[in-house]
């Protein structure tokens, strides 16, 4: 009698303990988006598989960074480098052209060790905006700068440029005639990271929104808005319609309700997307530094992935994982 109950209590503690310890946190984590819309699976059915290659790869870049023990901003700045490239994402390469058929393209870095970050707006001829925000952040001493004053500092800085028309494609052209009509908002690309120091990192880089009109800046270059990282809550990066996420200042609203109201990721997600945004403004992707990730969206669909270090790779555009 007495030993059943000592073994009853003995029972009930070891329950107790092994049921209340958190699970094992990865050493490293990736989470990246390629953007949010009306992404509709007729007309993706024949550039699906693309798609899901470019994220895979994307997320490869990140993993042998992160894997090797680099930093989470030099994963994020490579991961977005290489989207830039790839003239599926409206990104680098493939961004969208504005009202008067140009390309003007935004982008911003935060780390989340010490609030550092650099962000660019309006640029026409820089090949990779994540890595002018990049140099904005650990070469000058200011955070954000626009256009001319963006194009000056990549002179200085001895940066990769194109000729404008680098950024035309034909896709892009296309849905820039008929965008009166065109429903996809979707390409812009983001990252957040974690690395084996514990240290997390955001960015996000875009072309804007279609026909957007001339000097029009949108949330993606805007800390706070668009991009934000700390390692004392999580690392947010944003896509959708830029200027409700400047209205909702959705990435640092995200950490605050961690911050002060205890939430998790998933749930503060979920409260800013699903709770202040409004249907089909847009999603973000959250990691916070031990590794729990959310991509949560309003849209039909974003392109996504994510990858860690306790083997987890996956890639998704509606709800279920891409083969
Ligand atoms: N958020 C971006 C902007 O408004 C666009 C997007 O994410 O698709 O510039």
């Amino acid at each position: 009698m007495h030993f059943s109950r000592f073994a009853t209590v003995f029972l009930l503690l070891f329950l107790t303990l092994s049921c209340g310890e958190a699970p094992q946190s990865p050493e490293w984590a990736l989470v990246i988006h390629g953007g949010a819309g009306v992404i509709s699976r007729d007309q993706l059915a024949e550039s699906r598989q693309e798609y899901v290659d470019g994220l895979r790869s994307a997320l490869a870049t990140g993993q042998r960074i992160l894997a090797a023990g680099g930093t989470s901003l030099d994963a994020v700045e490579s991961v977005l480098a290489a989207m830039e490239d790839n003239p599926l994402f409206n990104a680098g390469k493939g961004a969208v052209y504005n009202w008067d058929g140009g390309h003007e393209l935004d982008a911003s870095i935060m780390n989340g060790a010490d609030h550092a970050c650099g962000a660019v707006a309006g640029v026409t001829t820089v090949k990779n905006p994540i890595r002018l925000a990049r140099l904005v952040m650990e070469r000058s001493r200011h955070v954000l700068f626009g256009a001319d004053g963006a194009e000056a500092f990549a002179d200085a800085m001895e940066m990769d440029r194109v000729d404008p028309t680098y950024f035309d494609t034909e896709r892009r052209r296309e849905s820039w005639e008929n965008f009166r009509e065109d429903q996809e908002k979707h390409g812009t690309v983001g990252c957040v990271a974690l690395d084996v120091s514990g240290n997390l990192a955001a960015g996000t880089s875009t072309g804007g929104l279609t026909g957007k009109r001339f000097g029009r800046v949108g949330d993606s270059p805007i800390i706070g808005a668009g991009t934000w990282a700390d390692n004392r809550t999580c690392a947010v990066s944003g896509t959708g319609v830029g200027e409700e996420f400047i209205r909702h200042g959705v990435a640092q609203r995200i950490a605050d309700l961690m911050e002060y109201a205890g939430l998790g990721v998933t749930e503060a997600a979920e409260k800013v997307v699903h709770g202040i945004l409004q249907e089909g403004d847009g999603g973000v992707i959250v990691l916070d530094a031990k590794g729990n990730a959310a991509m949560v969206y309003n849209t039909n669909g974003m392109f996504r992935g994510r990858a860690s270090s306790d083997g987890l790779l996956e890639v998704l555009i509606w709800d279920e994982v891409e083969e």
